[in-house]
């Protein structure tokens, strides 16, 4: 019989009552440290104060009107954004699909607008994941995510991930842009290097295509920059931002330049809760720790002992760990030979919660938070871990 909650996940048989900074506590009040953030949303941690206080005091004062009227906030978190980015303009959503599906019509719609309607295509790569709408799931070209859905939405050539011959080859009349996540997530941490960002960059302008950044996962703040592109020093036309950029409220946004937002006028899109003023008020207060003089700079730093104790690990388990991948505080450790969904209930025993990315990858986004000591704890139970798989056996 089916259960009353749609059974579409396979969940692990543990369930939080609450949770405080770096950790989640269960219903008997055992307590976990949190590497995962509910994939990477908790950005400022369990029930931050800040943010506490700014669903409180706005939850009090008017929860929601519609974008019929004006919206000071969602005014104020726009320009916020903007002046700490490469955007000249920002749509609000509730979710990271959503942020894409505006990212998609932009696309159109500018080549539309310019008189050339046939340009509709995005060239996108292999292993991606863009969300679960018909057109996210086509964009990201898996079959595990679009078996049985079809017919699919049309416009999305698929190439091997980070293959720029291929992308080159796939650019044809009808292509409109260029669709990618700086740092894959779902598909198992994987970066594009600065030489293959600017490589895009330079294929569309080129071709004179926009090129659009999901940056759901890997934005706000999560490998130490506000957007991961900066590393690579380029200049998209579209980014998608959402998990983090709440930090546990519903909220995506999709960030434009002037230019490739040109089309997107009057009547042209919509939401009735994207943007609201609760979702706006938590916006903000993200913002508010998120580009605190020091913030980033201390996200940096954790990264880089993150990925350098994680080194470190590597080289005591070799026999376990065949790579460490990411930047900053989006991790993660390659394990062949190990079953990675076991590996992390065992963990999750042991008081930590990392979880799966694909291509057999164990995968770690702490809260922006973290301190050595969190660190230091991280890496003990990862290590012991380790020494007990290969003395008792893998966990199965
Ligand atoms: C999570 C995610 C999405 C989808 O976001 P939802 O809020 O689940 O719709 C899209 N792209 C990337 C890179 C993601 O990590």
């Amino acid at each position: 019989m089916i259960t009353p909650l749609m059974p579409v996940y396979s969940r692990i048989p543990v369930a939080f009552e609450r949770g405080e900074g770096m950790y989640l506590f269960d219903e008997n009040g055992k307590k976990y440290l949190d590497f995962y953030a509910g994939i990477g949303v908790m950005c400022l941690g369990h029930s931050h104060p800040t943010l506490v206080k700014a669903v409180q005091d706005q939850a009090a004062k008017l929860w929601h009107t519609a974008n019929t009227y004006e919206i000071p906030l969602g005014a104020k978190l726009a320009q916020r954004l903007t002046d700490a980015s490469f955007a000249d303009t920002v749509f609000f959503t509730n979710s990271g699909a959503e942020a894409i599906e505006c990212a998609i019509k932009m696309v159109r719609k500018y080549h539309y607008d310019k008189g050339n309607k046939g340009k509709y295509r995005l060239v996108t790569m292999a292993n991606a994941f863009h969300g679960r709408t018909l057109a996210g799931i086509a964009a990201a070209g898996q079959e595990k995510l679009t078996k049985g859905f079809e017919p699919l939405p049309d416009g999305f050539d698929v190439v091997p991930f980070g293959d720029i011959e291929a992308v080159k080859a796939a650019i044809g009349p009808e292509t409109g842009g260029i669709m990618v996540e700086p740092v894959q997530g779902e598909g198992g941490i994987r970066p594009l290097s600065a030489e293959q960002m600017k490589a895009l960059r330079d294929l569309c302008d080129e071709h004179g295509l926009l090129l659009v950044l999901d940056e759901i996962q890997c934005g706000m703040g999560r490998t130490g920059k506000l957007f991961a592109h900066e590393w690579a020093g380029i200049t998209p036309d579209i980014v998608t931002a959402a998990k983090g950029i709440g930090g546990g409220f519903p909220l995506g946004a999709c960030l434009a330049t002037e230019e490739a937002a040109s089309g997107m006028t009057v009547g042209t899109h919509g939401s009735t809760y994207g943007g609201n003023p609760l979702a706006m008020a938590v916006g903000n207060a993200v913002l508010d720790e998120m580009l605190a003089p020091g913030f980033l700079e201390r996200v940096r730093d954790m990264g880089d002992k993150l990925q350098a104790r994680l080194g470190a690990l590597q080289q005591k388990h070799g026999d376990f760990i065949s790579e460490v991948r990411g930047i900053g505080l989006m991790a993660g450790l390659r394990m062949p030979d190990v079953p990675t969904r076991a590996a992390v209930i065992d963990m999750i025993d042991r008081g930590m919660c990392p979880a799966v990315a694909g291509d057999m990858v164990l995968r770690m986004l702490p809260p922006l938070i973290i301190e050595d000591e969190h660190l230091d704890e991280a890496i003990e139970k990862l290590d012991s871990a380790m020494n007990d798989w290969r003395e008792k056996g893998l966990p199965a």
